[in-house]
């Protein structure tokens, strides 16, 4: 059987390899890039390294190589994404309005939702995905600091998926003209450039990511696995509540390749966070059929399009019938990222300290006035499919 499991890969992989080095080539531009935690655990099996090995510095290095002017980690846009998303949890478990709240990161869920269930579009987050945030701060915040026109940025994603060049371009993720993403490349395409470049990956010596954005904790890196968006907000809205730091910060209920897990989390504000985690489109339709009849009730929900989430997008290297017989791909590309996880010094969203220092220097309060204007974004009703 082969890992090629993304349900909405249909949507088009357009390479997009020639626009990136034409960009890269252009001196009157400044490109940046970022990646999404999932290729990291991946990219490595292109160049024969075996499944679940993480490759973080050497894919830095290779990007440097390759002449992006700066390497960002899309783990920032994802510990952002948990301050904004945590915050709209809170307020709408005070108001009791529109729960339960649904993440928003996966475009394959937010256009599944569009189409088949346009009614339920207030329940969505109103967040922008991790690496449109990230685009979106590398335009304002960034190119302020950095002193750069954002008209000369180029932002390019690197990420597991196909379903994100459509998110890319959809124009509610633009601002004065400018898109927040230009381009979106697979890990494929990533792995493409490399070896169109003559890199020799294996050998190159691990570097670290660019600042002031580069940065990204623990609970950003486990988005790329089902269930990590759920822990990640679990660990901030948890301790924001309870003023204390938690000893134990793994929700280990939300994890694991089960179709649909639930679990409920008491807070010390004495609310209670019902919650739900699905990968899969079958299976969030399934969950979504029995909200409507009542059967299910939740305050939160994670939804993945993919089977088990981001590990598996449709960008990501493809694995022979032989290997994905002998290896749980899903299984090793996940503990992958838990030993990531584990490895970073700053393990909750909330105590980045980059980030706290861009609500500080720039950005304001958690959905306050330039949060809503730069980091949320809005839905459209699209007929069935
Ligand atoms: Fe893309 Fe991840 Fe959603 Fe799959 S689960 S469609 S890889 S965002």
């Amino acid at each position: 059987q082969c890992i090629m499991a993304c349900p909405v890969g249909a949507l088009s992989e357009r390479e997009n390899i020639d626009d990136v080095w034409d960009d890269l080539a252009d001196p009157a531009k400044y490109v940046v890039v970022q990646t999404a935690p999932a290729v990291r655990v991946a990219l490595g099996e292109e160049f024969g390294l075996p499944v679940g090995t993480r490759v973080t510095g050497k894919m830095v290095a290779a990007l440097r190589k390759l002449g992006f002017d700066k390497v960002f980690d899309a783990n920032f846009g994802a510990d952002l994404t948990i301050m904004e998303e945590g915050t709209e949890l809170l307020s709408r478990l005070g108001s009791g309005e529109n729960l339960p709240l649904m993440t928003s990161c996966c475009p394959g869920w937010v256009k599944f939702m569009e189409h088949n269930f346009p009614d339920r579009l207030g329940n969505l987050s109103t967040c922008k995905s991790p690496h449109e945030m990230e685009g979106s701060m590398v335009k304002s915040f960034f190119a302020k600091k950095a002193g750069i026109d954002p008209k000369n940025i180029v932002v390019v994603s690197i990420m597991p998926c196909t379903a994100k060049k459509y998110e890319g371009a959809r124009e509610e993720l633009s601002r004065e003209g400018l898109q927040d993403v230009d381009w979106v490349l697979t890990t494929r395409e990533l792995a493409a450039m490399i070896k169109e470049a003559g890199l020799d990956f294996v050998n190159l010596k691990d570097e670290a990511f660019d600042n002031p954005i580069g940065k990204g904790s623990g609970a950003a890196v486990i988005f790329g696995a089902t269930g990590g968006v759920a822990e990640a907000a679990l660990r901030t809205v948890f301790e924001i509540t309870s003023g204390k730091a938690l000893d134990t910060i793994e929700y280990t209920a939300v994890r694991g390749m089960e179709g649909i897990k639930e679990t409920v989390i008491d807070l010390p504000t004495g609310q209670r966070i019902r919650t739900a985690v699905v990968h899969g489109l079958g299976n969030a339709r399934k969950l979504m059929e029995a909200m409507e009849r009542g059967d299910k009730t939740y305050d939160f929900m994670e939804v993945m399009a993919c089977p088990g989430g981001c590990i598996t997008g449709g960008g990501q290297p493809i694995v022979d019938a032989g290997t994905s017989e002998r290896i749980d791909i899903k299984a090793e590309r996940a503990k992958a990222i838990y030993t990531e996880d584990e490895a970073q010094t700053v393990r909750k969203s909330h105590n980045n300290p980059y980030i706290k220092a861009l609500y500080e220097e720039f950005l304001g309060e958690p959905n306050g006035h330039l949060a809503h204007e730069l980091l949320h974004t809005h839905y459209i009703k699209r007929s069935k499919v």
